[in-house]
């Protein structure tokens, strides 16, 4: 079968999960963030598990989605949208009990209008300057917002991940005296900012990528083995070229396998002649172009030609693999494509 296999562990997610809840104190409530089908990984799956191991509250970033996660979750979960209450969202706010982190004073003004008494968060910005309300508005319309009773107020951090950068304790004063007494739950921290520690946690962390196995959570498990099946084998003398281009040209003999993914599968064409795939712990390069649905590796140094070859595993993480590809683990996941065979692994703990 030409179908690579994802495997996916729900229990290394849970087991990330509950690592970061360690990180902060008792009364901090952890959330998880599963947009973009859980970061490419499935939403329901990951949702169903994280929500045995204890999370309550779901982030995700549009109302479709809070949607087909409602239908997965059933009715106790908390399900939270990041873009907020968008025009054409109001039915499926309504009926589904999504809550939306309004975002500008045109949605705060239509979620109020369209459904008066439904829950909803604010997301303020505090210098990021993506999503959220600046402070100036904030303040001129906060007695009326927060007399409506908002469940949560929420901010992002653009430099979490780089705990000496000046931003994050900016952001983190900023946030503090727009939402100081305002007797409502906070929330600052996606991953970066749960490992920034406490003065950052307020009362609900959303970490995302690092129960995927990501950074700038180092600590995380490895979550996903993305296995390639080999299609064909084929040897290859000095000079001669293998691929799109003649991409690469071997300096000596040596032993091509074709493997069956390509850039439609999320394996983007930066990682030509750049990533490695591996037969349990041998490395073997990618050499060539990534084509759409292939790529091919040098397996000269394997005893024995491969069945399969790893290109996510153990000894190379979606981080390894996105350095090697000039990108970041997150695009790495959320790339990964429709086509794979997914395979969840799952036990009782
Ligand atoms: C994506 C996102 C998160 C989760 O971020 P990670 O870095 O993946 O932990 C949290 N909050 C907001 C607003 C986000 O957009």
């Amino acid at each position: 079968m030409a179908t690579a296999t994802l495997s996916i562990d729900l229990d290394a997610i849970a087991r990330n999960w509950r690592a970061l809840d360690a990180l902060s104190a008792p009364g901090v409530e952890t959330a998880a963030v599963v947009k973009a089908d859980g970061y490419g990984l499935g939403a329901a799956r990951v949702a169903g598990r994280l929500a045995r191991a204890g999370a309550r509250r779901f982030f995700v970033a549009t109302a479709e989605e809070g949607a087909a996660l409602r239908q997965a979750l059933g009715e106790a979960a908390q399900i939270m949208v990041f873009s907020g209450h968008m025009p054409g969202d109001t039915d499926m706010i309504g009926d589904l009990g999504l809550v939306p982190m309004l975002n500008s004073l045109e949605q705060i003004t239509r979620h109020l209008e369209a459904l008066p008494g439904h829950p909803f968060g604010i997301q303020l910005d505090t210098g990021m300057n993506r999503l959220g309300m600046e402070a100036a508005e904030w303040e001129t319309v906060a007695p009326i917002v927060l007399s409506a009773r908002p469940v949560l107020l929420i901010s992002h951090l653009a430099c979490a991940d780089e705990p000496g950068h000046a931003a994050n304790a900016a952001q983190l004063a900023e946030f503090r005296r727009m939402t100081d007494g305002a007797g409502v739950p906070r929330s600052l921290a996606a991953t970066g900012g749960v490992l920034l520690g406490e003065d950052y946690h307020f009362d609900l962390t959303r970490p995302g990528v690092g129960l995927y196995g990501g950074l700038p959570f180092a600590a995380a498990e490895p979550v996903v083995r993305l296995s390639l099946p080999v299609i064909q084998v084929r040897e290859v003398a000095a000079g001669e070229t293998v691929g799109y281009g003649c991409g690469w040209t071997a300096p000596a003999p040596r032993r091509i396998a074709t493997l069956a993914a390509g850039y439609a599968d999320g394996l983007i064409r930066a990682m030509s002649n750049a990533a490695r795939l591996w037969a349990g712990a041998t490395p073997c390069p990618l050499v060539g172009r990534v084509s759409m649905d292939l790529v091919t590796a040098d397996v000269t140094g394997l005893d024995a030609a491969p069945q399969t070859l790893d290109i996510l595993c153990p000894e190379q993480t979606v981080d390894a693999l996105a350095d090697a590809a000039g990108t970041i683990g997150y695009e790495i996941l959320t790339a990964l494509g429709p086509r794979y065979a997914r395979r969840y692994a799952e036990g009782r703990g």
